[in-house]
Formats: C-alpha cells, sequence, structure tokens
C-alpha cells in the first residue's frame, strides 16, 4: 500500500498545499485506490498523482467538518463525466455523510441537467453510493479490510478514524482528534499513522480567540508523537499542518515528534508519498 498526501493543508488558505485529503494506492498496478478526505483542490492533486476521481474504488470521509469534504462534489462531478457506463462512486462516512451527499447532488442539479441534455452518450445522473459507518464497523474494500475506529473532535460528532489493512500491512488514518482510546486502537502496531497535527507552541502565540479555539480538539505534534510511541507504530505522518512550516522548517518540527516517537517521522507536504 502507498500513502500519497493530496493535501497537507488546513482551512488557511496556502498556495502550496492543497485541502486535507489522502490518497490510498494499491493492487495491480496501484490501481486500487481510496481517497481519504476531500480537502481543497483534491482532484487537481489527484491528477498529480496519477489518479483520477473515476479511478476510485472508494472514498472515506473521516468528518464533515468544510475543510474536509469541500472538494466532494468536484471529485463527485469530475468521476460522472468521466464514466463511460453508469458506475456508482463508493462513499463512507460518519452519519450524516447522506445528507451531505444528497444536498451536494441538489446543488449540482443544474450542471447534471445541462449535460444530460447535452451529451447523447450520457444519460444518466451521478449515481453516489452512501454509506454512513459508526465505530465497530469494518468492511472490504476491494482487497482492503477496513475498520472504523471513535475519534475526539467534539464538538464534530460523529468522525470516524480508517484503519485500512492488506497482506498484513496497515494505515491508519485518523483525521482531526485529540488522543483517545479510540485512535489508540486505531494506530494499534500500524505501519504507517496519518494525522493531522497543529503545532500548539506557535499556535498559542496568535493573538486571535479564533485560532486559540482549535487547541482544544487538534492533536498536537506532541500529542501525535506520543500516541504513535504509545502504539508502536512504524512511521508516523504528520498532516494537516498549522501554522504551514516553510522551507527549512520541517526539521524542527521533526525533531519535536523525534523528542517522543522512536519511529520513523514525516512531515507531510503535498504528494509526498510514504510505502510501508
Ligand atoms: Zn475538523
Ligand atoms: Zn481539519
Amino acid at each position: 500500500m502507498e500513502v500519497v498526501l493530496l493535501g497537507t493543508g488546513s482551512p488557511i488558505p496556502d498556495p502550496n498545499r492543497a485541502g486535507p485529503a489522502t490518497l490510498l494506492k494499491t493492487g495491480e498496478g496501484g490501481l486500487e485506490q481510496v481517497l481519504v478526505d476531500a480537502g481543497r483542490g483534491c482532484v487537481m492533486r489527484m491528477a498529480a498523482a496519477g489518479s483520477m476521481p473515476v479511478l476510485l474504488s472508494g472514498v472515506l470521509i473521516t468528518h464533515l467538518h468544510s475543510d474536509h469534504v469541500c472538494a466532494l462534489n468536484d471529485v463527485i462531478t469530475t468521476q460522472w463525466v468521466m464514466t463511460t457506463e453508469p458506475r456508482p462512486l463508493r462513499v463512507w462516512g460518519p452519519v450524516g455523510i447522506k445528507r451531505f451527499v444528497e444536498r451536494t447532488l441538489d446543488a449540482l442539479g443544474p450542471d447534471i441537467g445541462y449535460r444530460i441534455a447535452h451529451h447523447d452518450d450520457l444519460n444518466w445522473e451521478p449515481a453516489v453510493e452512501v454509506c454512513e459507518v459508526t465505530a465497530g464497523d469494518s468492511f472490504a474494500l476491494g482487497s482492503m479490510q477496513v475498520s472504523v475506529h471513535a475519534t475526539a473532535h467534539a464538538p464534530v460528532e460523529p468522525t470516524a478514524g480508517y484503519r485500512v489493512e492488506r497482506e498484513g500491512r496497515v494505515v491508519a488514518l485518523a483525521g482531526d482528534t485529540i488522543p483517545c482510546a479510540g485512535v489508540d486502537d486505531l494506530t494499534s502496531n500500524a505501519d504507517i499513522y496519518v494525522q493531522t497535527v497543529i503545532r500548539d507552541d506557535l499556535v498559542k502565540l496568535v493573538p486571535m480567540a479564533r485560532m486559540q479555539d482549535i487547541l482544544d480538539y487538534h492533536s498536537s505534534v506532541e500529542q501525535a508523537a506520543q500516541t504513535a510511541e504509545r502504539n508502536n507504530v512504524k512511521t508516523l505522518v504528520l498532516t494537516h499542518l498549522v501554522p504551514a512550516p516553510q522551507p527549512g522548517q520541517h526539521d524542527e518540527w521533526r525533531a519535536i515528534a523525534a523528542r517522543h516517537f522512536s519511529g520513523e517521522i514525516v512531515i507531510g507536504d503535498d504528494l509526498t508519498s510514504i510505502s510501508p
């Protein structure tokens, strides 16, 4: 399994970082592909990673914060217009994702009508198969086995972390969360643990209430590293970096994590690829 960080940004717009989105590639020729979250610009980054929405076996959504789902409409439309026969896009997410997709399709209604009217060979509407999941659920996704774990991002509820296993390899994708028992289960003995993080030491310096508010529901770099160490993770991958590290600052981030975690540490940039 290959993990490609499509977007390592956050709600704060950044010309070099797309919104939170991660691609898993596995199977024959890397053609089994799963998108985890659909942040700003993720379809552009998929193209850069040699992917396309039409190639997706599925989409896993961690939660309905806008930075994690704002480009799902683009994934849905681009998948639909590139299919040559009716083929559903399969989406898994916490309770609420069904309604979100229904509303998205409603908003796309005019476009769907225009394209069906204009293209003789496109006579079906986007078919999105949505499955709402809760902690404890597990399901097969192609050759992968996925289990759903509780994460803690209150007041955002429900949320989901996904543990993806294939041929003895484990990739754990946590989304936004503070450390909790669910994340410990999610990451136990994982080969790769992808965690969204903030630098609490830097965010604390920003004299804006709205920035201070984010401290209580994200893992800090230290906390992510402690979770990784406690759960015997091999490689910790940090993404959704707030504030975004500038060139030359990655070593500082890595050093903070390394004080708490003895395994490999990746400070994510867009299109970083990691294989277990
Ligand atoms: Zn969030
Ligand atoms: Zn977020």
